[in-house]
């Protein structure tokens, strides 16, 4: 499933210069302890590799196929400044694979006597805090609203970047560190915050990301042959992890539009192209040094025939019959233009759904719908025992800024209940 074979593998980790003051350490947003792991790499001990790696990463298996180490890890490797940078992420998606391939590492179930924790969400955050404080001691239950776990990993990112086989055993692994995951399980429809308290959890962790997309105001936007990405790309992925048969949104032969330059976008236009779209157009409204894309994204999807359209506005929207579109008006960098078009993918954002903040009382949201949080203990919310972090309090990021926030949360958890036993003892 990697790329490397084993000595490919071992060779570039010898590559590697040990730096007193390792560079590749400080790009890491989770401060991977990149040059010890590719240390026992380079001596053939894959399975120390993966201990080390253990130690900061839940999902390394995901990091090593969709973080942008050009702009982290590997962007910062020293080698890179004269030559070639060491390729981390590669390495890092070996090291997972080979170990779960060869059943090498088995971490024993921790003893749960901290405390009860419920995680709304099972994104990278989620899954984050449950290994996390499972690993600390603290019983973990995941309540997750779709019927699978894995937020964006599972429904966000295709197929061809991240096989959902990969997400499900990296899902197993944080499971038999004895998380539960409930799934078919919306907070704020089925049960509310207050209910969760109710069931004698000590602290709630809100990873719900931000699953509410934006549009675009302008006239003819409803129409059914406009859609979102999120949703296009959930359908495909539903239908790659056997679970839908639904038609794609994207036919063989169709002109697709998709409007916006991020992850998303990226994403579905490179997706349309699978589905046998005869002609894939991005639409932005700014120029390329402005695109959210990481750059090999970019570079990936013009290889695959993906046309780009800079300073771009849609202004206009006209359909035909059914679900089909006529054409759109653009202005492109002040020039009005017609496009005939049969679908256009909207990838323009998202931000938080209000379910939860909306069926309880005291979660203060700020005026665009993110979860206000604090520092002491990091990542409480304006409720006490209720956390959150991620994307719902961060804004759309990325995997690893999640990953990020949430081991912070994890600790600021674990200090809040420690802090809240203690108190209870003394009374
Ligand atoms: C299409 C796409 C491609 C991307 N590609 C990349 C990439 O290549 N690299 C990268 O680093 N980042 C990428 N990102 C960004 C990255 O995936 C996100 O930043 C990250 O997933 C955020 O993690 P999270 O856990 O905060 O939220 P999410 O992953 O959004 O997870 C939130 C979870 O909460 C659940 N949930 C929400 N509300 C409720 C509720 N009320 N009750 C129960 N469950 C609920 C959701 O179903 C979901 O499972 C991409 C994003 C998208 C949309
Ligand atoms: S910066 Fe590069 S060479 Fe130095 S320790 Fe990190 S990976 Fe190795």
């Amino acid at each position: 499933m990697s790329d490397y074979t084993l000595s490919e593998a071992v060779r570039e980790a010898q590559r590697c210069l040990h730096c007193k003051m390792p560079a590749c350490r400080k790009g890491c947003p989770i401060a991977n302890d990149i040059p010890d792991w590719i240390g026992e790499l380079a001596k053939g001990n894959f399975g120390n590799a993966m201990k080390i790696i253990n130690t900061r990463s839940n999902l390394p298996a995901v990091c090593g196929r969709v973080c942008g180490h050009e702009r982290q890890c590997e962007g910062s490797c020293v080698l890179g400044k004269k030559g070639e940078a060491i390729h981390i992420g590669k390495l890092e998606r070996f090291v997972a694979d080979f170990d779960w391939e060869a059943g090498l590492s088995h971490e024993a179930i921790p003893e749960k006597n901290r405390g009860h924790v419920a995680v709304i969400g099972s994104g990278p955050a989620g899954l984050t805090i449950a290994g996390d404080l499972s690993r600390e001691g603290f019983a973990v239950d995941i309540y997750e609203m779709e019927q699978e776990p894995g937020g964006v990993l599972m429904f966000g990112i295709p197929e061809y970047r991240l096989p959902k086989e990969v997400v499900r055993r990296e899902i197993k692994k944080i499971e038999n560190l004895g998380v539960n995951i409930h799934t078919n399980v919306t907070v704020g429809t089925d049960l509310n915050v207050d209910q969760l308290f109710a069931r004698g959890y000590d602290a709630i962790f809100m990873g719900t990301g931000t699953g509410r997309p934006k549009s675009l105001p302008i006239e003819g936007i409803d129409h059914p042959g406009v859609f979102q990405a999120t949703d296009f790309l959930r359908q495909v992925n539903l239908e790659h992890a056997g679970l839908s048969e639904e038609e794609p949104a994207v036919r063989p032969g169709d002109r697709v539009g998709v409007v916006g330059c991020g992850n998303s976008a990226m994403d579905a236009a490179r997706t349309a192209v699978r589905m046998g779209a005869s002609e894939v157009t991005v639409l932005y409204h700014r120029t390329i040094d402005r695109m959210a894309a990481l750059r090999s994204e970019y570079d990936d999807a013009v290889a695959e025939g993906v046309r780009f359209i800079w300073k771009a506005s849609v202004t206009k929207v006209i359909g035909a019959e059914g679900d089909r579109l006529d054409h759109v008006e653009l202005d492109v960098d002040g020039e009005k233009r017609v496009m005939p078009l049969d679908r256009l993918i909207l990838a323009v954002g998202s931000a938080p759904a209000t379910r939860i903040v909306s069926s309880t009382t005291g979660i203060e949201v700020d005026e665009k719908g993110y979860v206000v949080t604090r520092e002491f203990p990091y990542g409480m919310s304006t409720r006490s025992g209720v956390f959150a972090g991620g994307d719902v309090t961060n804004r759309p990021a990325t995997v690893v800024h999640a990953m990020r926030d949430a081991k912070l949360v994890a600790e600021g958890i674990a200090r809040y209940i420690d802090a809240v036993k203690l108190m209870d003892s003394i009374k």
